[in-house]
Protein backbone atom coordinates (compact mmCIF):
# COMPACT_ATOMS: atom_id res chain seq x y z
CA UNK A 1 0.00 0.00 0.00
CA UNK A 2 1.11 3.93 -0.78
CA UNK A 3 1.94 6.23 2.72
CA UNK A 4 -1.25 7.86 3.29
CA UNK A 5 -2.18 11.00 5.18
CA UNK A 6 -1.90 10.08 8.95
CA UNK A 7 -5.69 9.66 10.13
CA UNK A 8 -7.45 8.46 13.22
CA UNK A 9 -6.53 5.26 12.64
CA UNK A 10 -2.85 5.66 11.57
CA UNK A 11 -0.98 3.40 13.97
CA UNK A 12 2.94 2.17 14.03
CA UNK A 13 3.26 -1.24 12.61
CA UNK A 14 4.61 -3.64 15.04
CA UNK A 15 6.56 -6.44 14.03
CA UNK A 16 8.96 -9.38 16.09
CA UNK A 17 12.12 -8.08 16.77
CA UNK A 18 13.67 -10.70 14.11
CA UNK A 19 11.71 -8.37 11.50
CA UNK A 20 11.12 -11.56 9.33
CA UNK A 21 8.33 -11.60 7.24
CA UNK A 22 5.37 -13.44 8.17
CA UNK A 23 5.04 -17.61 7.10
CA UNK A 24 2.57 -16.99 4.47
CA UNK A 25 4.90 -17.94 1.79
CA UNK A 26 4.79 -21.72 3.19
CA UNK A 27 1.03 -21.56 3.61
CA UNK A 28 -1.48 -22.97 1.19
CA UNK A 29 -3.38 -20.03 -0.46
CA UNK A 30 0.30 -18.90 -1.78
CA UNK A 31 2.55 -22.50 -2.14
CA UNK A 32 2.81 -25.64 -3.92
CA UNK A 33 1.54 -28.58 -1.70
CA UNK A 34 3.77 -31.02 -0.62
CA UNK A 35 3.79 -34.09 -2.49
CA UNK A 36 3.71 -37.70 -0.36
CA UNK A 37 6.66 -38.77 1.06
CA UNK A 38 8.54 -35.19 1.28
CA UNK A 39 10.19 -35.28 4.81
CA UNK A 40 9.66 -33.14 7.57
CA UNK A 41 11.94 -31.59 9.91
CA UNK A 42 13.25 -33.87 12.77
CA UNK A 43 11.42 -32.58 16.30
CA UNK A 44 13.89 -32.82 19.20
CA UNK A 45 10.68 -33.45 21.24
CA UNK A 46 10.78 -37.27 23.53
CA UNK A 47 8.62 -39.64 21.84
CA UNK A 48 7.24 -40.05 25.52
CA UNK A 49 3.56 -40.40 25.41
CA UNK A 50 1.61 -37.37 26.84
CA UNK A 51 0.91 -37.05 30.18
CA UNK A 52 -1.99 -34.89 31.69
CA UNK A 53 -0.84 -32.05 33.94
CA UNK A 54 -1.48 -32.04 37.23
CA UNK A 55 -2.91 -28.13 36.98
CA UNK A 56 -6.55 -28.07 37.43
CA UNK A 57 -8.28 -26.43 34.17
CA UNK A 58 -10.91 -23.50 34.68
CA UNK A 59 -13.83 -24.72 35.59
CA UNK A 60 -16.55 -25.21 32.68
CA UNK A 61 -14.31 -26.90 29.93
CA UNK A 62 -15.10 -30.79 28.86
CA UNK A 63 -12.59 -32.99 29.90
CA UNK A 64 -12.49 -33.54 26.00
CA UNK A 65 -10.22 -30.35 26.23
CA UNK A 66 -8.24 -30.48 28.35
CA UNK A 67 -6.88 -33.73 28.58
CA UNK A 68 -4.41 -35.81 26.24
CA UNK A 69 -6.11 -38.22 23.43
CA UNK A 70 -7.17 -41.46 25.52
CA UNK A 71 -5.34 -43.66 22.63
CA UNK A 72 -1.99 -43.08 21.87
CA UNK A 73 -0.24 -45.07 19.23
CA UNK A 74 2.78 -46.50 21.17
CA UNK A 75 4.49 -46.53 17.74
CA UNK A 76 7.08 -43.27 17.56
CA UNK A 77 7.48 -41.18 14.45
CA UNK A 78 8.51 -37.51 13.59
CA UNK A 79 4.84 -36.89 13.02
CA UNK A 80 4.21 -38.41 16.13
CA UNK A 81 5.89 -36.55 17.99
CA UNK A 82 5.51 -33.45 16.46
CA UNK A 83 1.73 -34.23 16.90
CA UNK A 84 2.84 -34.55 20.55
CA UNK A 85 4.71 -31.58 21.09
CA UNK A 86 1.84 -29.47 19.99
CA UNK A 87 -0.83 -31.57 22.22
CA UNK A 88 1.46 -30.43 25.33
CA UNK A 89 1.94 -26.90 24.01
CA UNK A 90 -2.04 -26.12 23.32
CA UNK A 91 -3.04 -28.23 26.68
CA UNK A 92 -2.69 -24.95 28.94
CA UNK A 93 -4.29 -22.85 26.91
CA UNK A 94 -6.98 -25.10 25.90
CA UNK A 95 -7.49 -25.22 29.95
CA UNK A 96 -6.96 -21.85 30.42
CA UNK A 97 -4.08 -21.22 32.60
CA UNK A 98 -1.53 -20.39 30.32
CA UNK A 99 0.20 -17.33 31.63
CA UNK A 100 -0.03 -14.92 28.34
CA UNK A 101 -3.47 -15.47 27.93
CA UNK A 102 -5.98 -12.69 28.50
CA UNK A 103 -9.40 -12.76 30.39
CA UNK A 104 -11.77 -12.24 31.17
CA UNK A 105 -12.85 -16.21 30.87
CA UNK A 106 -16.66 -17.07 30.06
CA UNK A 107 -18.46 -19.32 31.94
CA UNK A 108 -17.42 -22.11 29.67
CA UNK A 109 -13.71 -21.39 30.77
CA UNK A 110 -13.05 -19.36 27.06
CA UNK A 111 -11.19 -16.19 27.09
CA UNK A 112 -13.09 -13.09 24.95
CA UNK A 113 -12.04 -12.07 21.81
CA UNK A 114 -9.28 -9.32 21.88
CA UNK A 115 -11.21 -7.38 19.73
CA UNK A 116 -9.45 -4.05 20.12
CA UNK A 117 -5.74 -5.50 20.27
CA UNK A 118 -6.97 -7.77 16.73
CA UNK A 119 -8.66 -4.03 14.99
CA UNK A 120 -5.13 -2.36 15.88
CA UNK A 121 -3.25 -5.11 14.23
CA UNK A 122 -5.10 -5.32 10.65
CA UNK A 123 -4.94 -1.45 10.78
CA UNK A 124 -1.55 -1.66 11.43
CA UNK A 125 -1.37 -4.26 8.43
CA UNK A 126 -2.29 -2.26 5.99
CA UNK A 127 0.12 0.60 6.65
CA UNK A 128 4.08 0.73 5.52
CA UNK A 129 6.35 -2.33 6.11
CA UNK A 130 9.95 -2.68 6.53
CA UNK A 131 12.08 -3.71 4.24
CA UNK A 132 12.27 -6.96 5.43
CA UNK A 133 9.03 -8.16 3.83
CA UNK A 134 10.14 -7.13 0.68
CA UNK A 135 8.92 -10.63 -0.53
CA UNK A 136 5.40 -9.69 0.32
CA UNK A 137 5.51 -7.69 -2.22
CA UNK A 138 4.36 -9.75 -4.95
CA UNK A 139 1.11 -9.94 -2.39
CA UNK A 140 0.06 -6.47 -2.42
CA UNK A 141 -3.80 -7.76 -3.51
CA UNK A 142 -3.83 -9.94 -0.74
CA UNK A 143 -2.53 -8.01 1.75
CA UNK A 144 -5.04 -5.74 1.05
CA UNK A 145 -8.01 -8.41 1.17
CA UNK A 146 -6.73 -9.90 4.45
CA UNK A 147 -6.93 -6.37 6.13
CA UNK A 148 -10.24 -5.67 4.68
CA UNK A 149 -12.05 -9.20 4.90
CA UNK A 150 -10.65 -9.23 8.72
CA UNK A 151 -11.59 -5.69 9.71
CA UNK A 152 -15.24 -6.17 8.88
CA UNK A 153 -16.06 -9.04 10.17
CA UNK A 154 -14.85 -7.75 13.44
CA UNK A 155 -16.95 -4.70 12.77
CA UNK A 156 -14.75 -2.41 10.95
CA UNK A 157 -16.10 -0.27 8.12
CA UNK A 158 -13.28 -1.19 5.07
CA UNK A 159 -14.87 1.58 2.81
CA UNK A 160 -13.09 4.24 4.32
CA UNK A 161 -9.98 2.20 2.58
CA UNK A 162 -11.47 2.85 -0.79
CA UNK A 163 -9.25 5.49 -2.37
CA UNK A 164 -6.04 3.84 -1.18
CA UNK A 165 -7.21 0.18 -2.35
CA UNK A 166 -7.66 1.48 -6.08
CA UNK A 167 -4.18 3.27 -5.63
CA UNK A 168 -2.53 0.41 -4.84
CA UNK A 169 -4.46 -1.59 -7.52
CA UNK A 170 -4.26 0.41 -10.39
CA UNK A 171 -0.91 0.06 -11.15
CA UNK A 172 -1.11 -3.81 -10.37
CA UNK A 173 -3.50 -4.25 -13.83
CA UNK A 174 -2.15 -5.15 -16.94
CA UNK A 175 -3.13 -4.07 -20.29
CA UNK A 176 -3.51 -7.85 -21.39
CA UNK A 177 -6.11 -8.33 -18.60
CA UNK A 178 -5.69 -9.91 -14.87
CA UNK A 179 -3.76 -8.26 -11.81
CA UNK A 180 -0.07 -9.08 -10.72
CA UNK A 181 0.83 -9.48 -6.89
CA UNK A 182 3.10 -6.04 -7.32
CA UNK A 183 3.42 -3.42 -9.76
CA UNK A 184 4.94 -4.69 -13.06
CA UNK A 185 4.66 -7.95 -11.94
CA UNK A 186 2.45 -10.45 -14.64
CA UNK A 187 -0.88 -11.19 -13.60
CA UNK A 188 -2.20 -14.20 -11.60
CA UNK A 189 -4.85 -15.71 -11.03
CA UNK A 190 -3.95 -16.07 -7.24
CA UNK A 191 -3.79 -12.23 -6.97
CA UNK A 192 -6.20 -10.99 -9.16
CA UNK A 193 -8.52 -12.91 -7.45
CA UNK A 194 -7.37 -11.23 -4.31
CA UNK A 195 -8.06 -7.74 -5.78
CA UNK A 196 -11.37 -8.38 -7.24
CA UNK A 197 -12.42 -9.67 -3.36
CA UNK A 198 -10.96 -6.49 -2.17
CA UNK A 199 -12.79 -4.21 -4.41
CA UNK A 200 -15.87 -5.93 -3.97
CA UNK A 201 -15.36 -5.24 0.05
CA UNK A 202 -15.10 -1.36 -0.73
CA UNK A 203 -17.36 -1.33 -3.06
CA UNK A 204 -18.74 1.04 -5.21
CA UNK A 205 -18.90 2.35 -8.89
CA UNK A 206 -15.61 3.81 -8.62
CA UNK A 207 -14.02 0.24 -7.39
CA UNK A 208 -15.76 -1.36 -10.22
CA UNK A 209 -14.90 0.67 -12.91
CA UNK A 210 -11.02 -0.21 -12.01
CA UNK A 211 -11.58 -3.45 -13.45
CA UNK A 212 -10.61 -4.02 -16.92
CA UNK A 213 -13.61 -6.47 -17.80
CA UNK A 214 -13.19 -7.47 -21.16
CA UNK A 215 -9.48 -8.31 -21.18
CA UNK A 216 -9.90 -9.63 -17.98
CA UNK A 217 -12.64 -12.29 -20.11
CA UNK A 218 -9.46 -12.80 -22.97
CA UNK A 219 -6.82 -13.03 -20.10
CA UNK A 220 -9.07 -16.28 -18.43
CA UNK A 221 -9.98 -17.38 -21.52
CA UNK A 222 -6.11 -17.74 -22.40
CA UNK A 223 -5.64 -19.93 -19.13
CA UNK A 224 -8.23 -22.33 -20.00
CA UNK A 225 -7.06 -26.11 -20.59
CA UNK A 226 -8.07 -28.52 -22.44
CA UNK A 227 -8.60 -30.67 -19.70
CA UNK A 228 -11.05 -28.26 -18.61
CA UNK A 229 -8.72 -26.80 -15.87
CA UNK A 230 -6.89 -23.33 -15.34
CA UNK A 231 -3.08 -22.41 -15.47
CA UNK A 232 -2.79 -19.75 -12.59
CA UNK A 233 -0.98 -17.50 -15.06
CA UNK A 234 0.38 -18.12 -18.82
CA UNK A 235 2.77 -20.41 -18.86
CA UNK A 236 2.14 -21.49 -14.82
CA UNK A 237 1.49 -24.58 -13.45
CA UNK A 238 -2.48 -25.66 -13.66
CA UNK A 239 -4.28 -26.32 -10.25
CA UNK A 240 -7.57 -26.53 -8.85
CA UNK A 241 -6.88 -22.62 -6.79
CA UNK A 242 -7.14 -21.69 -10.53
CA UNK A 243 -10.37 -22.97 -10.85
CA UNK A 244 -11.86 -21.75 -8.25
CA UNK A 245 -10.17 -18.05 -8.69
CA UNK A 246 -11.52 -18.08 -12.48
CA UNK A 247 -14.90 -18.93 -10.99
CA UNK A 248 -14.91 -16.39 -8.43
CA UNK A 249 -13.77 -13.66 -10.72
CA UNK A 250 -15.94 -14.97 -13.78
CA UNK A 251 -18.94 -14.51 -11.21
CA UNK A 252 -18.79 -11.01 -9.35
CA UNK A 253 -17.68 -9.43 -12.54
CA UNK A 254 -20.62 -11.29 -14.19
CA UNK A 255 -17.84 -11.95 -17.23
CA UNK A 256 -19.29 -13.90 -20.18
CA UNK A 257 -19.10 -17.52 -19.44
CA UNK A 258 -18.12 -18.46 -23.78
CA UNK A 259 -14.71 -18.73 -24.53
CA UNK A 260 -12.96 -15.55 -26.41
CA UNK A 261 -12.43 -16.36 -29.77
CA UNK A 262 -9.02 -17.82 -30.70
CA UNK A 263 -8.03 -19.43 -27.62
CA UNK A 264 -6.10 -22.46 -27.23
CA UNK A 265 -9.19 -24.29 -25.65
CA UNK A 266 -11.40 -23.53 -28.42
CA UNK A 267 -8.71 -25.28 -30.85
CA UNK A 268 -9.69 -28.63 -28.14
CA UNK A 269 -13.17 -28.60 -28.86
CA UNK A 270 -14.32 -26.03 -25.44
CA UNK A 271 -16.51 -23.32 -25.88
CA UNK A 272 -17.26 -22.07 -22.57
CA UNK A 273 -15.31 -21.58 -19.73
CA UNK A 274 -16.54 -23.87 -17.61
CA UNK A 275 -16.36 -26.26 -20.25
CA UNK A 276 -15.00 -29.87 -18.01
CA UNK A 277 -14.28 -27.84 -14.95
CA UNK A 278 -16.48 -29.81 -12.87
CA UNK A 279 -15.36 -33.44 -14.27
CA UNK A 280 -11.71 -32.08 -13.79
CA UNK A 281 -12.21 -31.39 -9.96
CA UNK A 282 -13.70 -34.68 -9.93
CA UNK A 283 -10.55 -36.19 -10.91
CA UNK A 284 -9.09 -34.37 -7.70
CA UNK A 285 -10.71 -36.53 -4.91
CA UNK A 286 -7.94 -38.74 -3.69
CA UNK A 287 -8.60 -42.26 -2.61
CA UNK A 288 -9.07 -40.38 0.82
CA UNK A 289 -11.79 -38.97 0.21
CA UNK A 290 -10.06 -35.30 0.16
CA UNK A 291 -9.19 -33.01 -2.52
CA UNK A 292 -5.88 -32.30 -3.98
CA UNK A 293 -4.39 -29.75 -6.04
CA UNK A 294 -4.46 -31.54 -9.31
CA UNK A 295 -4.93 -34.79 -9.96
CA UNK A 296 -2.66 -37.77 -8.48
CA UNK A 297 -1.22 -35.82 -5.54
CA UNK A 298 -1.97 -34.95 -1.83
CA UNK A 299 -5.53 -34.27 -0.59
CA UNK A 300 -5.21 -31.20 0.96
CA UNK A 301 -7.50 -28.81 3.13
CA UNK A 302 -7.57 -25.22 1.30
CA UNK A 303 -7.93 -27.30 -2.09
CA UNK A 304 -10.49 -28.69 -0.60
CA UNK A 305 -12.72 -25.62 0.17
CA UNK A 306 -11.43 -24.09 -3.52
CA UNK A 307 -13.02 -27.48 -5.43
CA UNK A 308 -15.74 -27.53 -2.96
CA UNK A 309 -16.33 -23.81 -3.40
CA UNK A 310 -15.62 -23.75 -7.07
CA UNK A 311 -18.52 -26.42 -7.92
CA UNK A 312 -20.95 -24.66 -5.40
CA UNK A 313 -20.60 -21.53 -7.88
CA UNK A 314 -20.84 -23.55 -10.71
CA UNK A 315 -24.73 -24.54 -9.78
CA UNK A 316 -26.39 -25.42 -6.11
CA UNK A 317 -23.98 -27.85 -4.44
CA UNK A 318 -27.25 -30.00 -4.35
CA UNK A 319 -26.62 -30.94 -8.09
CA UNK A 320 -22.98 -30.17 -8.06
CA UNK A 321 -20.89 -31.67 -5.08
CA UNK A 322 -23.42 -34.86 -5.38
CA UNK A 323 -22.85 -35.98 -8.94
CA UNK A 324 -18.98 -34.81 -9.31
CA UNK A 325 -17.94 -35.48 -5.31
CA UNK A 326 -17.61 -39.35 -4.00
CA UNK A 327 -19.56 -37.61 -0.47
CA UNK A 328 -19.38 -40.38 1.88
CA UNK A 329 -15.53 -40.74 1.38
CA UNK A 330 -15.10 -36.65 1.45
CA UNK A 331 -17.08 -36.62 4.60
CA UNK A 332 -14.56 -39.43 6.53
CA UNK A 333 -12.04 -37.39 5.08
CA UNK A 334 -12.62 -33.38 6.25
CA UNK A 335 -14.32 -35.29 9.55
CA UNK A 336 -10.42 -36.50 10.19
CA UNK A 337 -9.35 -33.04 10.07
CA UNK A 338 -10.59 -32.39 13.44
CA UNK A 339 -8.23 -32.85 16.58
CA UNK A 340 -8.81 -33.19 19.99
CA UNK A 341 -8.42 -32.39 22.65
CA UNK A 342 -7.03 -29.15 20.10
CA UNK A 343 -10.49 -28.59 18.59
CA UNK A 344 -8.75 -27.27 15.20
CA UNK A 345 -8.30 -28.38 12.43
CA UNK A 346 -5.22 -29.68 10.29
CA UNK A 347 -5.13 -29.13 6.11
CA UNK A 348 -3.76 -33.09 6.09
CA UNK A 349 -3.35 -36.67 7.01
CA UNK A 350 -0.54 -36.93 9.81
CA UNK A 351 -0.18 -32.94 10.26
CA UNK A 352 -0.75 -30.88 12.79
CA UNK A 353 -3.75 -28.01 13.74
CA UNK A 354 -3.44 -25.02 12.33
CA UNK A 355 -5.55 -21.72 12.70
CA UNK A 356 -5.79 -21.00 8.90
CA UNK A 357 -7.43 -23.95 8.55
CA UNK A 358 -10.20 -22.86 10.29
CA UNK A 359 -11.59 -21.20 7.20
CA UNK A 360 -10.27 -24.08 4.62
CA UNK A 361 -11.65 -27.01 6.18
CA UNK A 362 -14.18 -25.18 8.07
CA UNK A 363 -15.43 -23.23 5.11
CA UNK A 364 -16.16 -26.33 3.60
CA UNK A 365 -18.99 -27.67 5.97
CA UNK A 366 -21.45 -25.13 4.84
CA UNK A 367 -20.92 -26.10 1.52
CA UNK A 368 -21.19 -29.47 2.20
CA UNK A 369 -24.54 -29.11 4.79
CA UNK A 370 -26.25 -27.27 1.86
CA UNK A 371 -25.74 -30.23 -0.67
CA UNK A 372 -27.17 -32.83 2.52
CA UNK A 373 -29.96 -30.31 3.04
CA UNK A 374 -31.13 -30.69 -0.40
CA UNK A 375 -32.98 -28.44 -2.28
CA UNK A 376 -34.08 -24.83 -0.60
CA UNK A 377 -36.91 -23.74 0.24
CA UNK A 378 -38.13 -19.81 -0.72
CA UNK A 379 -37.30 -18.20 1.94
CA UNK A 380 -35.89 -19.18 4.99
CA UNK A 381 -33.38 -21.92 6.25
CA UNK A 382 -34.28 -25.58 5.59
CA UNK A 383 -37.47 -27.10 7.44
CA UNK A 384 -34.82 -30.32 8.42
CA UNK A 385 -31.07 -29.97 8.20
CA UNK A 386 -27.89 -32.71 8.58
CA UNK A 387 -27.16 -30.07 11.06
CA UNK A 388 -23.69 -29.89 12.47
CA UNK A 389 -20.99 -31.93 11.10
CA UNK A 390 -18.01 -31.46 13.35
CA UNK A 391 -17.55 -29.84 16.74
CA UNK A 392 -18.66 -25.88 16.61
CA UNK A 393 -17.01 -25.70 20.22
CA UNK A 394 -14.14 -27.44 19.68
CA UNK A 395 -13.29 -25.34 16.75
CA UNK A 396 -13.97 -21.79 18.73
CA UNK A 397 -12.55 -22.94 21.90
CA UNK A 398 -9.04 -23.53 19.56
CA UNK A 399 -9.41 -20.02 17.84
CA UNK A 400 -10.08 -18.40 21.52
CA UNK A 401 -8.14 -20.24 23.48
CA UNK A 402 -4.62 -21.06 21.31
CA UNK A 403 -5.02 -18.87 18.32
CA UNK A 404 -4.73 -15.24 19.77
CA UNK A 405 -1.25 -13.71 20.44
CA UNK A 406 -0.76 -11.61 23.48
CA UNK A 407 -0.44 -8.11 21.60
CA UNK A 408 -3.42 -8.85 18.70
CA UNK A 409 -3.57 -10.67 15.66
CA UNK A 410 -4.21 -14.28 15.37
CA UNK A 411 -1.93 -17.16 14.68
CA UNK A 412 -1.07 -20.62 13.66
CA UNK A 413 -1.17 -22.46 16.96
CA UNK A 414 1.07 -21.41 20.35
CA UNK A 415 4.48 -20.96 19.55
CA UNK A 416 3.75 -19.01 16.37
CA UNK A 417 3.85 -15.28 15.62
CA UNK A 418 0.31 -13.75 14.11
CA UNK A 419 0.06 -12.27 10.01
CA UNK A 420 -2.75 -11.13 8.83
CA UNK A 421 -2.88 -14.09 6.69
CA UNK A 422 -3.81 -15.75 9.97
CA UNK A 423 -5.91 -13.31 11.47
CA UNK A 424 -8.34 -12.73 8.41
CA UNK A 425 -8.63 -16.87 8.12
CA UNK A 426 -9.09 -17.51 12.00
CA UNK A 427 -11.35 -14.69 12.34
CA UNK A 428 -12.81 -16.04 8.90
CA UNK A 429 -13.40 -19.38 10.87
CA UNK A 430 -14.82 -18.22 13.79
CA UNK A 431 -17.31 -15.99 12.15
CA UNK A 432 -18.18 -19.16 10.53
CA UNK A 433 -18.68 -21.04 13.48
CA UNK A 434 -20.83 -18.26 14.55
CA UNK A 435 -22.99 -18.18 11.73
CA UNK A 436 -25.89 -20.96 9.78
CA UNK A 437 -24.99 -20.21 6.42
CA UNK A 438 -28.12 -21.84 4.06
CA UNK A 439 -29.60 -21.40 0.57
CA UNK A 440 -32.92 -20.50 -0.81
CA UNK A 441 -34.04 -20.63 -4.07
CA UNK A 442 -34.36 -17.02 -4.64
CA UNK A 443 -31.15 -15.16 -5.47
CA UNK A 444 -30.25 -11.60 -5.30
CA UNK A 445 -29.45 -11.47 -8.83
CA UNK A 446 -32.23 -12.79 -11.25
CA UNK A 447 -28.94 -13.12 -14.08
CA UNK A 448 -28.63 -16.08 -16.20
CA UNK A 449 -25.44 -17.09 -14.95
CA UNK A 450 -24.89 -18.48 -11.70
CA UNK A 451 -28.02 -17.02 -9.85
CA UNK A 452 -27.55 -20.17 -7.00
CA UNK A 453 -24.26 -18.68 -5.93
CA UNK A 454 -26.00 -15.18 -4.50
CA UNK A 455 -28.57 -17.56 -2.74
CA UNK A 456 -27.01 -17.77 0.08
CA UNK A 457 -28.24 -16.18 3.33
CA UNK A 458 -26.83 -16.24 7.05
CA UNK A 459 -28.07 -16.32 10.60
CA UNK A 460 -26.48 -16.05 13.76
CA UNK A 461 -26.58 -19.31 15.66
CA UNK A 462 -28.01 -19.02 19.42
CA UNK A 463 -27.73 -22.16 20.84
CA UNK A 464 -24.84 -23.90 22.38
CA UNK A 465 -22.15 -21.15 22.14
CA UNK A 466 -19.40 -21.01 24.29
CA UNK A 467 -18.14 -17.75 23.58
CA UNK A 468 -19.73 -14.48 24.41
CA UNK A 469 -21.86 -12.22 22.43
CA UNK A 470 -19.59 -9.60 22.37
CA UNK A 471 -17.18 -12.03 20.75
CA UNK A 472 -19.94 -12.03 17.49
CA UNK A 473 -18.14 -11.50 14.18
CA UNK A 474 -19.71 -10.51 11.23
CA UNK A 475 -20.43 -12.92 8.69
CA UNK A 476 -19.08 -13.40 5.13
CA UNK A 477 -20.03 -14.94 2.48
CA UNK A 478 -19.23 -18.95 2.36
CA UNK A 479 -18.51 -18.88 -1.65
CA UNK A 480 -16.41 -15.99 -1.94
CA UNK A 481 -15.20 -14.64 1.35
CA UNK A 482 -16.86 -11.18 0.98
CA UNK A 483 -19.86 -9.34 2.69
CA UNK A 484 -23.22 -10.50 1.58
CA UNK A 485 -24.16 -8.81 -1.49
CA UNK A 486 -26.98 -6.32 -1.20
CA UNK A 487 -29.59 -5.33 -3.62
CA UNK A 488 -29.35 -1.90 -3.15
CA UNK A 489 -26.71 0.52 -3.72
CA UNK A 490 -25.42 -1.23 -7.09
CA UNK A 491 -23.58 0.42 -10.10
CA UNK A 492 -24.71 -0.70 -13.62
CA UNK A 493 -23.90 -3.63 -15.06
CA UNK A 494 -22.11 -5.22 -11.63
CA UNK A 495 -22.94 -8.05 -10.45
CA UNK A 496 -24.85 -7.34 -7.09
CA UNK A 497 -21.47 -8.45 -4.83
CA UNK A 498 -19.51 -5.30 -6.61
CA UNK A 499 -22.04 -3.16 -4.06
CA UNK A 500 -21.17 -1.17 -0.96
CA UNK A 501 -21.72 -3.19 1.87
CA UNK A 502 -24.24 -1.89 4.29
CA UNK A 503 -22.60 -1.54 7.36
CA UNK A 504 -24.06 -2.94 10.96
CA UNK A 505 -21.84 -2.03 13.65
CA UNK A 506 -21.33 -5.33 15.59
CA UNK A 507 -19.76 -3.67 18.53
ZN1 LIG B 1 -1.64 -21.71 8.56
Amino acid sequence: MPPIVAGKHRRKVRFSSSNQPPPTASDPATSQQKRPGTSVKHSKVSSARIMATQELPRAGIPELFTQPPSVQDPLATESSDLQSATIEKCLPFLKGIQSSQQGPFNAHGVPALQRDDHIAYLYDSLEDYPSGFVILDASRPWMSYWGLAGLFMIGEDPTRFRSRLLQTLRPAQNRTGGFGGGHGQISHLAGSYAAVLSLAIVGGEEAFSVIDRHAMWQWLGRLKQADGGFRVCEGGEEDVRGAYCVMAILTLLDLPVELPPNVEARKAGLENLTDGLAQYLSRCQTYEGGISGSPGVEAHGAYAYCALACLALLGPPEETLTRHMNLPLLLSWLSARQYAPEGGFSGRTNKLVDGCYSHWVGGCWPIIQSALDGKPQANGPPSTTVGSLFSREGLTRYILSCCQAKHGGLRDKPGKHPDSYHTCYVLAGLSAMQHYHYRTDRSVTSDRNFASAFSWKSTPIREGNVYEKSDRLEPLHPLFGIPFPRPTNCGSGAKLALCRPTRKRSR
